[in-house]
């Protein structure tokens, strides 16, 4: 198995594999990075990435450890060359010409190279969907109490970002030959092309051997393996993820036994039993009063399959954005058995914390006040307010001289008040008196607006493990009940 970057990027990145750029905060860009000619598109030295802070030739690149920041270089464009790093830069997603131009003048343009890992690729996948991100997910699989060596079924699986998370959360070494296996993650995407997508982008992430990808309508077809040839197989999921529509239609294909078709068609009806859940009509094509694979009215000549692990507790959550949805879901997992049903909401939210200088308000000082960026502008901004000051104070001297010589009309002294210029000196002097506050400036905090989270309602609960007569017994033999 080609090993995944995911898992172990080592110190630096190898030809061909994927490699995130950080631009700036909250702005990464994916790159695979090669070393052959093939991709040198006119450049003398091979492939280059042009960005809005300058070209990084992927040699450069590839040279660099992880988390190092590399400085852009200048680039022998050939006449191909420079055609592609126009189209690039045109391309640059909120390309900003003037941050270009001055990283070109200054030629101190740089990013980060960063290595491939869930959080990253969520930052910087190419969103075929509404994607789960950081936020939420983080959250998701510590609830599922998802280990490694465990199976985590997930549907819809949209743009990958939930199941990136998920393939890292249930790694345990790569399979090998003698111990074939289904994948540790198996997601289940009814949209052909987002399915084919997934799949081809998680083959060049080396996590193919760890994730599955069916492209079905869990609805109507399940969650069992179909092998060629081969009787439908069970996953034995340990925990399931439904980022769908319309979940409950899920949960009936989602049992430890064969339904009824009484139970099939409440569970179906759960929609319009909680009010009016109306699933993304784009997404959910499917008719809650079809009987899924999972009930009598299908062929009961075929054996019951779960697609659940037999020995273990299920522990479920489910992604929806409405509460009619929520309401749907919840009705449905009573029916179906599950227990522990718990709603959550994540509200996360991004502190900005930071120095703010104390404002000295004077007319004649505005502008001096803005926020420094650093402790050395506050101190030289400081002392350009000591300028000003000293000025103002050799020009109420010169002013008191004048008036007592009387000349004050040739001097061509400021005119203005003079016992309120006199007050405001006061209060500067005052407020520079506060010289440390000044520099080292107020701790302020706000909560940024622009974090970037698809809010839904999480709902998760937990089917408990059959419990038969013989298990029963076995408990009993082992540890015999006394008196
Ligand atoms: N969790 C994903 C992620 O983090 O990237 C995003 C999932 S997206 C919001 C929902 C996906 O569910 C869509 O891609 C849609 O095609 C898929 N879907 C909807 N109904 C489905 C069904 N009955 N069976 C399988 N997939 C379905």
């Amino acid at each position: 198995f080609k090993p995944s970057p995911f898992f172990d990027a080592g110190i630096k990145p190898v030809p061909d594999s994927l490699a995130l750029l950080h631009l700036r905060r909250d702005q990464l860009e994916p790159l695979t990075l090669h070393s052959s000619a093939e991709h040198a598109d006119g450049y003398a030295e091979g492939a280059v990435k042009n960005t809005r802070f300058g070209s990084f030739p992927h040699s450069t690149l590839l040279e660099s450890q992880w988390g190092r920041q590399v400085r852009a270089s200048k680039v022998d464009t050939g006449s191909r060359g420079r055609k592609k790093r126009k189209l690039d830069e045109a391309v640059s997603e909120a390309s900003d010409s003037q941050a270009l131009k001055t990283a070109e003048q200054a030629g101190t343009g740089f990013v980060h190279l960063l290595p491939p890992t869930p959080e990253t690729w969520t930052i910087s996948l190419p969103h075929r969907t509404q994607v789960v991100y950081n936020p939420d997910y983080s959250y998701v699989l510590q609830r599922l109490q998802v280990r490694p060596g465990q199976t985590i079924l997930e549907a819809g699986g949209g743009s990958g970002s939930f199941t990136h998370a998920a393939a890292r959360a249930v790694f345990n070494g790569y399979p090998t030959q003698t111990q074939p296996r289904f994948g540790k993650v198996c997601t289940f995407e009814y949209h052909e092309p987002r399915a084919e997508n997934l799949k081809k982008e998680l083959e060049e992430h080396g996590l193919d051997s760890i994730v599955r990808v069916t492209h079905r309508d869990v609805y109507e077809d399940g969650f069992l393996i179909h092998q060629p040839d081969a009787p439908q197989q069970s996953p034995d999921a340990n925990a399931v993820f439904l980022d769908l529509p319309a979940p409950w239609m899920a949960l009936r294909n989602l049992t430890r036994h064969r339904l009824s078709s009484e139970t099939a068609r409440i569970v179906a009806d759960s929609s319009s039993a909680a009010g009016q859940a109306s699933p993304d009509a784009e997404k959910d094509t499917s008719d809650s009063t079809q009987p899924s694979a999972n009930t009598e009215e299908q062929d009961t000549s075929r054996p019951f399959v779960s697609p659940l692990d037999p020995n273990s507790p299920i522990h479920l959550c489910t992604f929806s954005p409405c509460i009619e949805q929520v309401i749907a879901t919840v009705a449905a997992m009573r029916r179906l058995g599950w227990t522990e049903i718990d709603m959550v909401e994540v509200m996360h939210k991004r502190i900005d914390v930071r120095r703010e200088r104390v404002g000295l308000h004077e007319e004649g000082l505005r502008g001096v006040n803005a926020t420094a960026a650093t402790v050395d502008e506050a101190v030289g901004r400081l002392r350009e307010v000591e300028g000003k000051f000293k000025e103002w104070h050799q020009v109420s001297k010169a002013k008191s001289q004048a008036v007592q010589n009387g000349t004050a009309e040739d001097a061509h002294l400021p005119h203005d008040n003079f016992s309120s210029k006199q007050a405001r000196l006061d209060r500067i002097k005052k407020e520079l008196g506060a010289r440390k506050i000044f520099s080292e400036g107020r701790l302020v905090h706000r909560t940024e607006p622009d974090i970037k989270t698809h809010t839904s309602y999480l709902v998760f609960a937990v089917l408990p493990a059959d419990w038969s007569e013989e298990q029963e017994q076995a408990c009993r033999a082992k540890w015999p009940v006394h008196g």
